[in-house]
C-alpha cells in the first residue's frame, strides 16, 4: 500500500501528461513559456485571486511574499511552531525573527486568542505576558505580519485572525502550502489573506513531478512587487533590475504537468472528502484515538489525514502493526520548530508550546490520496481497533 498513490492518478492521465510535455518540447520554451501563465490563469480562477504568481517552490512563494512587505531584521512575525520548517525559515532567512504561538487543540492551526496575547507580549516587550524569543537587537521587536498555516488542508480561522491583524495593524499572509482546493465559509484557501502561498510538491494535494509553488493576492502593487522579486528584481527590462531578487521560477514543464493534473483536481477534492468521511466513520467508535475535527463552515483538503494516539506508546504500538500489514504511516511533525536546532538561537524552552508538544507525541497520519479504496481502509481501521 502507497501513503500517497500517484501511479493511480497518473494512469488516468497519462495521455495528456504526454501531450502536454511533447508539446513544450516542440515548442521549446522553457523557461516561462505559455504553459505557466495559462496555470496562473486557470488557478487564479479556481480560487477567485486577481493575482497568480507561479514561482520555483512553496518556499520561495513564502520569501516572495514577506520581501514584497519589506520584511527585515527587528521585525517580529508571529506563526505557528507545528508546521513544516519552510514557515519559519523564510522569516529568519530575512533578518526577521520568528514568533511562535501555540495551537488550538483540535484544528493543530494557529490560536487566536494566544495569538492576540503573543503580540501583546512583544508590544510590551513582555516574555511574562506569553513565552517570546530572544532578541538580539538593541530595539524591541516590531510586530510586522503573521503566518497563519493551514495545516494538514485545513484552513486556519481567517475572521478572527484578520480581525486581530487588523487592530494591530499587520499583514496576514496565508501559507496554503498543504491547502490549496480547501474552503473556509465558501471561499478558497489561497484567498483567504492578503498574500497566500501555496505548494506543488509531488505529495501536495495538487502537485508536480518536481518543484513547484504559486503566491495569490489581490493588491496590485503586491503582485508586482513580486512578479519583479521572482526574476532577480527586474524592472521593465530583463536587464533593467530595480532592486535584488531571486531566480524564483516556475518550470514550464511543471506548469504542463500541473496543467494536465488540474483538469482532475476538482473531482479529486470530492475523492479525498469521500476517503476522508469514510476513515472517520471506521474509526468512531474508538474511545482511544482523536480522528480529525473540522469546524463548522471549513472544508479540508486532506493533505493528512491524522489521528491522536493517547501518547506515545501506543502511537508506537499502532504504527507497529500497521507496519507488520504492510501499511505505511507517517509523522507530521514529530519536533515542533521551538526546538528544532536551526532555531536554537530563538532560546525557546520544550515547555513554551504545550499544545504542540504534547500533538508532537501522539500525532500521526494515515496513507491519504484521492484513489484509496475501500477495502484497503477498512483493513487499516481494523488495525487501528484491534488495539
Ligand atoms: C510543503 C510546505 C511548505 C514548503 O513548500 P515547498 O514547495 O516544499 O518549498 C511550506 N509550508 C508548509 C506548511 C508545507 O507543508
Amino acid at each position: 500500500m502507497d501513503f500517497i498513490d500517484l501511479a493511480a492518478q497518473q494512469q488516468r492521465i497519462r495521455n495528456l501528461l504526454e501531450e502536454n510535455v511533447l508539446k513544450v518540447m516542440d515548442h521549446g520554451q522553457y523557461i516561462m513559456g505559455p504553459e505557466v501563465k495559462a496555470l496562473e490563469d486557470n488557478l487564479a480562477g479556481f480560487t477567485g485571486v486577481k493575482h497568480a504568481i507561479s514561482c520555483s517552490s512553496g518556499t520561495d512563494a513564502l520569501l516572495m511574499a514577506l520581501m514584497a512587505y519589506g520584511v527585515g531584521p527587528g521585525d517580529a512575525i508571529f506563526t505557528s511552531p507545528f508546521t513544516f520548517i519552510a514557515t519559519a525559515e523564510v522569516v529568519a532567512l530575512l533578518g526577521a525573527t520568528p514568533v511562535f504561538v501555540d495551537i488550538d487543540p483540535r484544528t493543530y492551526n494557529i490560536d487566536p486568542e494566544k495569538l492576540e496575547a503573543a503580540i501583546s507580549a512583544v508590544k510590551q516587550n513582555n516574555p511574562q505576558l506569553y513565552p517570546l524569543p530572544a532578541n538580539k537587537h538593541a530595539q524591541p521587536l516590531t510586530p510586522r505580519g503573521i503566518i497563519p498555516v493551514d495545516l494538514f488542508g485545513l484552513p486556519a480561522d481567517y475572521d478572527r485572525i484578520k480581525a486581530i491583524a487588523k487592530e494591530h495593524d499587520l499583514f496576514v499572509v496565508e501559507d496554503a502550502a498543504q491547502a490549496f482546493g480547501a474552503e473556509y465559509h465558501g471561499k478558497k484557501a489561497g484567498s483567504l489573506a492578503d498574500i497566500a502561498c501555496t505548494s506543488f510538491f509531488p505529495a501536495k494535494p495538487l502537485g508536480g513531478y518536481g518543484d513547484g509553488g504559486m503566491c495569490f493576492t489581490d493588491g496590485d502593487a503586491l503582485a508586482d512587487f513580486m512578479i519583479s522579486v521572482r526574476i532577480h528584481g527586474k524592472g521593465s527590462d530583463k536587464y533593467d533590475n530595480i532592486r535584488v531578487g531571486i531566480n524564483g521560477r516556475l518550470d514550464t514543464f511543471q506548469a504542463a504537468v500541473l496543467l494536465a493534473k488540474f483538469s482532475l483536481f476538482p473531482e479529486e477534492v470530492t475523492l479525498r472528502q469521500q476517503v476522508a468521511e469514510r476513515y472517520s466513520s471506521l474509526l468512531a467508535g474508538n474511545g482511544s484515538i482523536v480522528v480529525p475535527y473540522i469546524p463548522q463552515g471549513f472544508l479540508s483538503v486532506w493533505a493528512q489525514y491524522s489521528l491522536l494516539a493517547r501518547n506515545g506508546s501506543q502511537r508506537s504500538a499502532i504504527q507497529g502493526a500497521l507496519q507488520k500489514e504492510g501499511i505505511p504511516t507517517a509523522i507530521y511533525y514529530p519536533k515542533p520548530l521551538h526546538v528544532q536546532t536551526a532555531f536554537a538561537a530563538l532560546d525557546y524552552r520544550p515547555g513554551d508550546f504545550p499544545v504542540s508538544a504534547d500533538c508532537a507525541e501522539r500525532i500521526f497520519s494515515l496513507p491519504m490520496h484521492p484513489y484509496l479504496k475501500e477495502g484497503d481502509q477498512k483493513k487499516i481501521a481494523d488495525v487501528i481497533n484491534r488495539i
